[in-house]
């Protein structure tokens, strides 16, 4: 069995009904179980895209699927829950990430983990900071979070899963 994170984030539609509706759909999966979940957050987005803001959560699961199956599980969710791919970096009902799978380091063509932006990324960061206490790349998250230098766009909510 492997542990693995995943960030969730939706800015389109009801966010967090999106938020619900794809964690509901990997914990449905015969193959993984959620065993932990952060907070659910609210961040301004970045970047030149005008767009409303996200709703940002990270989970904590346990699955024996391998990281290109769990890649696939995951976009079938997206895809499920009516993903477009309109613009990078644009406004989605939810993006799923793979930011840690165990100790593993992959760079494929389709997948890299940890995730790329993973450390510089405070609306992943921060969630993630719930439910994860060990260091990546030899900095513990809140190390990251300050290097990151754009904490103060993600706001805790009232939210609840
Ligand atoms: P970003 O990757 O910067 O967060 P994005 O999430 O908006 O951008 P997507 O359109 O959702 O980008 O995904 C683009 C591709 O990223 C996917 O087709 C997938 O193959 C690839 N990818 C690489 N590494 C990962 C990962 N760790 N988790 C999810 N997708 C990944
Ligand atoms: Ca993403
Ligand atoms: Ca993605």
């Amino acid at each position: 069995m492997s542990i693995v994170f995943i960030a969730l984030g939706s800015n389109l539609g009801d966010r967090l009904a999106n938020l619900k509706n794809a964690r509901q759909a990997l914990a449905e999966h015969p193959r993984i179980t959620v065993m932990d979940s952060s907070q659910i957050y609210e961040t301004e987005p970045y970047g030149n895209v005008d767009q409303d803001d996200f709703l940002n959560a990270a989970v904590k699961i346990e699955t024996d699927l391998s990281p290109q199956e769990l890649l696939a599980c995951i976009q079938q969710i997206e895809a499920d829950l009516g993903r477009k791919r309109l613009i990078h970096w644009g406004p989605r009902t939810i993006d799923l990430d793979i930011l840690l799978f165990d100790n593993l380091q992959i760079q494929a063509e389709n997948l890299t983990i940890p995730h790329a932006e993973l450390t510089k990324r405070s609306f992943v960061l921060v969630p993630l900071k719930d439910i994860y206490n060990q260091k990546i790349f030899g900095k513990d998250l809140v190390e990251w979070i300050n290097i990151s230098g754009n904490a103060e766009k993600v706001r805790g909510s009232d939210l609840e899963w």
